[in-house]
């Protein structure tokens, strides 16, 4: 008999010794039950009694007594991990008492915790050609969740890795079809609410909802969007547009935004005595300028009036100022200039230039130290090279590949250096 099929006997000999007395052994931090060849987590929490002052310090201390590196127990400790989550929004100290009712939560969890004793999965995972993967999702507000069970087929009888619905162990025609009906008050908390907006576009406001959007072009673009849908919502027997937006629809959409922040924001500007205005061809109102002589655009020569504190004119700062590498105010009125007539344009260019946080972190002022005195060898009066630092660079290579390095002594009265060459480090 040869050596190897003694150490393999051996091994064998030790397995079926192993298996037969129901051997658990501790597997990088795992409990393997090598009779069943099952995995389970520690979860011996110990206990607690009546005067346990429970804290957040506690609370943290319990959960992390729970070593599950492959996440096997997720769904029980994501409670805790929530409530501290809570506590730390509260703002509650380490060692403060919880409220009552936080207390309760904790501590029913905790009462519940010997059911994960219980908890074990299939160390071997068998896989053959009627293995599926069955896939379950959930999501609520606070977490959410993915699980994927391997269920295979074994002659008559089938084999599901990992803790599962009974009835995935059944013949398929057994499976639940539908929706499992859950809480109705649970699932009507978890549900999405549908935002329902309102937009008569032939009244004289500017549609709010859209000031929730922090880009001029998303703006517009969105904006875009609803135009298209009113427009094929209101089309009787012609083609409803279902393409990619045009150039001339965002800009319709802008000019629109525009004719609508301006009856909201400007009503007066006509009669105004401050600037003279006038109505173009498409109904925006425009700045008749003092130069109107000049030869040039016309959109330089009668810029659109723009109010100084609305979204409108803020995004539209906003992207300029990007779109011109974060340029500074009086960039930012000739630039605006070009096309805009912006009231106080100064006051609201300098608003959103204070507020970019990109500028910002340009604007801040270096962080200085006080000096400090310089050591007594650099101030004492003494002979050259009496007081030196040595320093050592390198390695240089040579043309003829020798290695050398280059010793700097300096004086640190006189601040002379001499250099010298060495090549004795050679191993
Ligand atoms: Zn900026």
């Amino acid at each position: 008999m040869g050596v190897s099929t003694c150490v393999v006997l051996k091994a064998m000999w030790l397995a079926k010794m192993l298996i037969e007395a129901q051997a658990i052994l501790p597997f990088l931090g795992v409990i393997w039950n090598l009779g069943t060849d099952t995995l389970k987590c520690c979860t011996d929490m110990g206990t607690l009694t009546c005067e346990t002052k429970i804290t957040k310090r506690l609370i943290l201390a319990i959960v992390q007594k729970i070593f599950d590196p492959m996440g096997l127990l997720t769904p029980a400790t994501l409670l805790p991990k929530l409530l501290i989550q809570h506590l730390w929004k509260m703002k509650i100290a380490w060692d403060s008492e919880l409220s009552p009712n936080d207390v309760n939560v904790f501590l029913k969890w905790f009462r519940d915790l010997y059911i994960l004793k219980d908890v074990t999965l299939s160390r071997c995972m068998i896989i053959n050609s009627t293995s599926e993967l069955h896939v379950f999702v959930d999501a609520s507000k606070e977490a959410y969740a993915a699980c994927v069970f391997v269920r295979s087929m074994f002659k008559s009888d089938v084999k599901v890795v990992g803790r599962t619905f009974v009835w995935l162990r059944e013949s398929p025609e057994y499976w639940p079809l539908g929706e499992t009906p859950g809480d109705s008050e649970e699932v009507e908390l978890e549900m999405k609410k549908l935002k329902v907006v309102n937009i008569d576009l032939s009244r004289d406001a500017p549609p709010w909802h859209l000031y929730a959007i922090s880009d001029y072009n998303k703006m517009i673009r969105v904006f875009s969007w609803i135009l298209r849908f009113v427009n094929n919502f209101t089309l009787l027997n012609g083609k409803c547009k279902d393409s990619e937006l045009s150039q001339s629809e965002i800009e319709n959409s802008e000019k629109k935004l525009i004719r609508l922040v301006q009856s909201y924001y400007l009503p007066d500007a006509k009669s105004s005595n401050y600037i003279e205005t006038c109505i173009d061809d498409e109904g925006i109102l425009r700045v008749k300028t003092k130069i109107l002589n000049r030869d040039d655009e016309r959109s330089f020569l009668y810029p659109i009036l723009l109010p100084e504190k609305c979204e409108l004119t803020k995004l539209l700062i906003r992207d300029v100022h990007k779109k011109n590498c974060h340029a500074g105010i009086q960039m930012m009125q000739c630039l605006l200039r070009e096309r805009y007539w912006i009231i106080r344009a100064r006051k609201a260019i300098k608003n959103v230039l204070y507020n970019c946080i990109f500028c910002k972190r340009f604007k801040v002022k270096s962080l200085s130290s006080e000096p400090t005195p310089l050591p007594p060898d650099r101030v004492t009066d003494c002979a050259p090279f009496e007081i030196v630092g040595i320093d050592l660079a390198g390695p240089l290579f040579l043309k003829d590949g020798r290695k050398v390095w280059i010793k700097k002594k300096l004086c640190l009265l006189a601040r002379y250096t001499v250099l010298f060459i060495l090549n004795l480090l050679i191993p």
